[in-house]
């Protein structure tokens, strides 16, 4: 409930109104406090100013009271203070008013000041200029409001009141020995209260019963303009954005009825709702419609896909042919090449010493042999490996042997450009492999060293035992061209040869590695470069010691 606009802002209406309403409450109360006050001093004061006339009055005629017509004196007990006691009495009388004079010593007992005239008489004496003096105070039980003039010595006081002190007046009283102007006395006057207050309390429910009434009205009527102008078109507004959010399209708001910024905000509102539902047909168009086109192009990608399969069939037969005629056009290379290899070394091993010219010939003839064979050998095993027809036996072989075999083979070209070939084999076990493929690995590492090691240089094969690994390791490094890194990466990848001018310059198929480098995987084993392009590589081929039989296809 609190959440709803309207109690919230009829809340701090209400706290509003009412501080208002009090405070002018409060405000009113104290004036009509200050009016009866100013009320009840007026007619003290009128009363006063009366008794004070008939004392004045009194005053002027004692001659005339206390002479006779032939001149005799004779006292007649009517000096103002008689007569103001006598008019007192019978004012208290017939009011519920008094009036008295009173003085610090009374000469009688009647005008023997109470505790307020007493203050009030002091008042008097020290501030001589103060002309009134009042309060008010409960007395029996009834709140009074008292007042008091100071009476001042005047020229008619003196016979009674002068000089010199003690002696007795006309009366018998004696004299108090007053000086001109000073203070004689007071004249007090109390006034009842209670019909003042009466009308003050009633004036005041009077009001209060005025502001309330008037409070509520203010807030009924904001309550109910909150309802009808803010509250119910709101909560119409609201119902229509949760059937908007439900996807409920076709808001009719036809019977919105709003005010001001609230009919603005409707209006816009029923724009947002015509337009949400234009972009919503649209959107449901153009996903029809591209629902047919993917459709469409799903057939289409269908009929490619068969398009693609069936080409893709062709291929893998073509491809298939392709490896079948390499493979058996190297084998039909490789016969009548082995035979020129072994014609020409026997041709050389019966030469007689003098013919250098045939020597050199053959020597040709042997080396271009041997290294067309390492190249159709290549090809060979390669398209076997494509053709899935490739299978490694393993038997327990000796490093020493294979090592042999290559250097035998390569050394004849090593010297032949001046290049020094050595190698040195540490304490290595026997190893289950391939004797076949390892001499291949081996030799295409070594027969690549020499190949791109320029004249005057050297390549040495190591070959040694990684016991940690239980791993023998075959490093051929040479002080060659080098390789940089980024070529590093594909010289692995088949009929993949760096460019360059000083690579090129060596014939090659760019396959020796890349069947170096399927062999060690088919022994389970790991072959990397390391290499600075000028200053020389180091391949090195790892071969687990253990290796059980791997069928390859
Ligand atoms: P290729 O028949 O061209 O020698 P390889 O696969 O054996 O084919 O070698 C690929 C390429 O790797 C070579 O063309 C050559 O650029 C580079 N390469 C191989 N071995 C070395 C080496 N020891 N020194 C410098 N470059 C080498």
């Amino acid at each position: 409930m609190w959440h709803s606009l309207r109690i919230r802002f009829m809340f701090w209406t209400t706290v509003v109104v009412l501080i208002i309403v009090g405070g002018n409450f409060l405000l009113d109360y104290q004036e009509q406090k200050r009016q009866m006050e100013m009320e009840l001093r007026e007619k003290a004061r009128v009363i006063t100013h009366q008794f004070l006339a008939i004392r004045e009055f009194m005053a002027h005629n004692q001659d005339r009271i206390n002479y006779d017509s032939q001149g005799h004196f004779e006292f007649k007990h009517l000096n103002p203070a008689a007569v103001g006691r006598g008019v007192g009495k019978i004012f208290n009388e017939r009011t519920n008013y008094s009036i008295k004079q009173t003085r610090l010593k009374p000469r009688i007992v009647e005008n023997a000041p109470d505790r307020f005239e007493i203050a009030g008489l002091q008042k008097f004496r020290e501030q001589p200029q103060l002309k009134e003096y009042w309060g008010q105070e409960t007395k029996d039980g009834k709140r009074v409001y008292r007042y008091m003039v100071p009476l001042k010595i005047r020229e008619s006081c003196l016979p009674c009141h002068g000089k010199p002190a003690g002696k007795l007046d006309i009366a018998g009283y004696p004299k108090e020995g007053y000086e001109l102007g000073q203070l004689g006395g007071a004249v007090s006057v109390t006034l009842p209260m209670d019909s003042f207050l009466a009308s003050l309390r009633a004036n005041t429910f009077r009001h209060l019963g005025f502001f309330l009434i008037l409070a509520a009205v203010i807030l009924a009527a904001i309550n109910f303009l909150m309802q009808r102008l803010v509250d119910q078109p709101l909560d119409k507004l609201r119902l229509a954005a949760l059937k908007l959010g439900k996807g409920w399209m076709d808001l009719d708001m036809s019977d919105f009825r709003a005010y001001g910024e609230i009919h603005q905000l409707g209006e816009q509102f029923q724009d947002m709702a015509r337009q949400l539902k234009e972009m919503y047909e649209r959107l449901e168009e153009k996903v029809k419609e591209r629902t047919t086109q993917l459709r469409l192009a799903n057939e289409e990608l269908k009929a490619q896909r068969e398009i693609l399969r069936k080409a893709n069939r062709e291929l893998e037969k073509a491809n298939e042919l392709k490896s079948q005629f390499l493979a058996s056009m190297s084998h039909e290379l490789r016969t009548p090449l082995t035979s020129i290899i072994a014609f020409s070394e026997l041709m050389l091993s019966d030469l007689p010493e003098g013919h250098e010219t045939q020597r050199e010939n053959l020597q040709e003839i042997r080396d271009n042999g041997t290294n067309l064979l390492r190249m159709i050998d290549n090809l060979l095993d390669l398209a076997k490996i494509e053709s899935g027809h490739y299978q490694i036996n393993l038997e327990v072989m000796d490093l020493v042997d294979v090592v042999g075999s290559v250097e035998r083979m390569v050394q004849p070209i090593a010297r032949k450009k001046n290049v020094a070939l050595n190698t040195v084999i540490s304490d290595v076990p026997l190893i289950k492999a391939d004797p076949d493929k390892v001499h291949r690995i081996l030799l295409n590492l070594v027969g690549n060293a020499v190949k791109f090691t320029p004249p005057g240089g050297r390549v040495d094969v190591t070959v040694r035992y990684d016991g940690q690994q239980d791993e023998v390791v075959m490093e051929v490094a040479d002080t060659g061209i080098g390789i940089s890194k980024e070529n590093q990466e594909i010289i692995f990848e088949r009929f993949r040869q760096v460019d360059g001018s000083d690579s090129r310059k060596y014939k090659g198929t760019g396959l020796g590695l890349a069947l170096a480098k399927e062999l060690t995987d088919m022994h389970r084993g790991k072959i990397t470069v390391d290499s600075q392009p000028g200053r020389g590589s180091i391949f090195t081929v790892r071969l687990p010691v253990n290796l059980e039989s791997v069928k390859v296809g």
